[in-house]
């Protein structure tokens, strides 16, 4: 066990997290026997397919305006506890479309609770608007235009998830224009499962300012020197890429060399439920397992509030917290 400064008191951004899948484990279980519904056996999967099926049952545990305010209230309430000062949760409205009046009903509710919560907490919280790659395009045009009427009032950046292969960044080229128009960040999933060509694609089509996952773009040394220079953040998540199989074993994770590179990189957990490691566990992960320094767990953090959507004000204070961490003595 390596040691050093409390990573808890690190102040630090959590710019990768579905909503759903950060549900706390005892919520799903008290949801899922007030509904009656079979518990979704959340650690059983062996397909990204498989993992897909098993997130939507998840979402089935959430009929009521109250389900969707106690969720989003403990996910802010699980960041302001890993030491983080902004979150920007991945919200998905379409998977709730069966329950719900509207799209724009279940984006209020969420961005009401969090701000709420935010507020209460001491953390800043706003929205990573996140569609659905492998829905029709039309369904993609239509959360663009709800992510845009909702910039300046809470949803501070636009992405794309689930599963990468036969559903190319460079098909989604009219919403991510739609949304960039109206400032929001572009935030897509890329070279998670697929290689460093769709980090390409996700950078020359979709104008990314940061990439979720990113990490193939280690197989492309042109690619990764692009990256270093245009400062594009990718949103890493070690756990999550270990329970995947996108890496054999947390050691031969190639953060270390992503940032050997210059490449701003932040640390998030993508799916605390399924995956079981929070924010503070991620960076405590990569301080024991990958020997990560305090200073390249403070040149992490610094790059999950510069590359965020959180107000200037927020980055500014963040920033100068950073240093004061660091500069604080290692107490042994
Ligand atoms: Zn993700």
């Amino acid at each position: 066990m390596s040691t050093g400064r409390d990573l808890r008191s690190l102040p630090k951004a959590h710019l990768h997290l579905h909503l759903e899948g950060a549900m706390r484990r005892e919520t799903l279980v008290e949801l899922a026997a007030h509904y009656g519904v079979p518990l979704p056996p959340v650690g059983d999967y062996n397909s990204f397919t498989e993992f897909s099926a098993i997130y939507e049952a998840v979402c089935a545990v959430l009929r009521t305006h109250n389900d969707l305010r106690r969720l989003v209230r403990e996910v802010v309430e699980d960041a302001a506890a890993s030491g983080a000062v902004w979150l920007e949760m991945g919200v998905r409205p379409t998977l709730h479309r069966d329950k719900f009046a509207s799209d724009a009903e279940v984006l209020e509710i969420l961005l009401d609770e969090g701000q709420t919560a935010g507020r209460e907490l001491g953390l800043g919280v706003g929205a990573l608007m996140t569609v659905d790659r492998t829905q029709p395009l039309g369904i993609a045009m239509e959360e663009a235009a709800l992510a845009a009427a909702y910039a300046g009032k809470g949803v501070v950046s636009f992405g794309l998830a689930n599963d990468e292969y036969g559903h190319p960044p460079e098909a989604f080229a009219e919403p991510f224009a739609v949304a960039r128009r109206s400032g929001l960040l572009s935030c897509p999933h890329a070279g998670e499962l697929d290689g460093a060509d769709s980090v390409r694609s996700a950078l020359d089509t979709l104008g990314a300012d940061r990439i979720q996952h990113g990490i193939r773009a280690i197989e492309d040394p042109e690619l990764v020197r692009r990256l270093a220079i245009d400062g594009i953040c990718l949103d890493v998540c070690p756990t999550s890429n270990i329970c995947l199989k996108v890496i054999p074993s947390v050691e031969e994770h190639p953060l270390p060399l992503l940032l050997e590179a210059g490449i701003p990189c932040s640390l998030n957990g993508d799916d605390p439920l399924f995956f079981g490691a929070n924010l503070l566990d991620e960076y405590e992960l990569c301080r024991d397992k990958l020997d990560l320094s305090d200073e390249q767990l403070a040149r992490v953090a610094r790059a999950s509030i510069e590359s965020s959507g959180a107000p200037a004000a927020l980055k500014a204070s963040t920033c100068a917290n950073i240093d004061a961490w660091l500069s604080d003595p290692v107490v042994s």
